[in-house]
């Protein structure tokens, strides 16, 4: 199966292209989903000891539900959706669902434990426009909590590395192996090592909740976020995680229900994967009604809440309305200058976007003209 660099790069500049233009709605309005989770099946082929969000009977969502589903996202107006379970390998039509996802010129993204990807699999996801693959590697060797292991997925990562033409995202989470912290260095080093993104999250209880790290896991973590190219990674610059990782609470607001949906396997529509159960409403009857008066609630897990994907989205949100403390949050630039980081090349971007009053004239017309394309003025 030979793989052609064009069009691997092609791709990921068309990728690049939708990704802005979906930053750029985000900026644009409030009254949409940016992100949802949805369930493809509940069934897993494996059985992690954390883990509350399998189980080892579910038949797939039925294909044309998922379709219908699909259809009721889109029009919300949803930018990026996530297909989820359980492990979504196991649904048979996986590729036809990522098909619709892209019919509505929405981001496709989904989740795996890697177990069921081969070349042809990986071949299949290709023709089906699949965005962004994300697999949760959890140890070096596998134990008795998880068998997401880097012994057993090598080959699959290497697989991904020759084949596919959707970005790979090799994620680890610091304090999951608690007997060998170390792991995750390990494993976010393969990751670069095969050209793919590497990114860490914080071990977390069911309900979502920080678990505080060791000293060793604090380290682990500095460690990998040393592993990210200068270009803005949102892992590196998180001052949700940065707080969190220190055992400290975050003062933000969830816009759970309204920015982001998570469907479960019943169609209903919860908060997020961590917090099922509110407001549980079926997606066929959820509204931009619903929406709003949900985006507003306030969410009382949200300071030791560990769902980066959401704060991801709350970022958006900061940045649409008050983008200069946003960016001044997000890469407070005394102390980086202080210590003589590097500015990375889209915080710099976004500062010109942002803080006038630091442009020359030559610079307003490059933002003038930068929000015009944007489509943010
Ligand atoms: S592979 Fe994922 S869904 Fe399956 S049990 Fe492990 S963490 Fe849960
Ligand atoms: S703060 Fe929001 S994302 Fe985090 S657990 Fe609560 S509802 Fe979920």
């Amino acid at each position: 199966m030979p793989m052609i660099p064009f069009r691997r790069t092609a791709k990921r500049w068309y990728r690049t292209y939708r990704e802005v233009r979906m930053v750029a709605l985000a900026l644009k309005s409030p009254r949409h989903p940016v992100l949802a989770h949805i369930v493809v099946t509940r069934r897993c082929n494996l059985s992690c000891t954390y883990c509350s969000e399998f189980d080892d009977f579910s038949k797939p969502v039925p294909t044309a539900e998922m379709l219908r589903r699909i259809d009721l996202l889109a029009a919300l107006g949803t930018t990026v959706i996530t297909l989820t379970g359980g492990e979504p390998l196991l649904h048979p039509d996986l590729e036809t669902i990522v098909q619709r996802v892209r019919r509505h010129g929405i981001i496709a993204v989904a989740v795996t434990n890697g177990y069921l990807l081969t070349p042809e699999r990986i071949e299949r996801l290709n023709r089906a426009g699949l965005d962004h693959l994300q697999i949760s590697v959890d140890n070096v060797r596998p134990d008795d909590v998880s068998k997401k292991s880097l012994k057993v997925l090598d080959q699959k990562l290497r697989w991904l590395a020759q084949y596919a033409e959707f970005q790979v995202n090799i994620h680890t989470v610091v304090g999951a192996c608690t007997e060998h912290p170390e792991d995750a260095v390990t494993i976010a080093r393969r990751a670069v090592e095969l050209g793919l993104v590497s990114t860490a999250g914080i071990v977390h209880d069911a309900s979502g909740q920080l678990r505080p790290l060791n000293d060793e896991q604090q380290k682990a973590l500095d460690e990998i976020e040393s592993l990210s190219k200068p270009l803005f990674s949102f892992a590196r610059h998180n001052p949700w995680r940065r707080n969190l990782s220190r055992g400290l609470p975050n003062e933000w607001h969830c816009s759970a229900g309204g920015r982001h949906l998570y469907v479960c396997e019943d169609g209903l529509v919860h908060y997020c994967m961590a917090q099922r159960g509110y407001p549980a409403i079926p997606l066929s009857q959820y509204t931009h009604e619903d929406m709003e008066r949900e985006a507003k609630v306030k969410k009382t897990c949200a300071p030791y809440c560990t769902v980066f994907c959401i704060q991801r989205v709350a970022l958006l949100d900061r940045l649409r309305e008050n983008p200069r403390q946003a960016i001044a949050q997000l890469f407070p630039a005394q102390r980086a200058e202080a210590r003589g980081a590097r500015v990375p090349v889209a915080i710099g971007a976004l500062r010109s976007l942002f803080a006038p009053s630091r442009t020359a004239p030559s610079g307003r017309f490059f933002r003038k003209a930068a929000l015009r394309i944007l489509r943010i003025e």
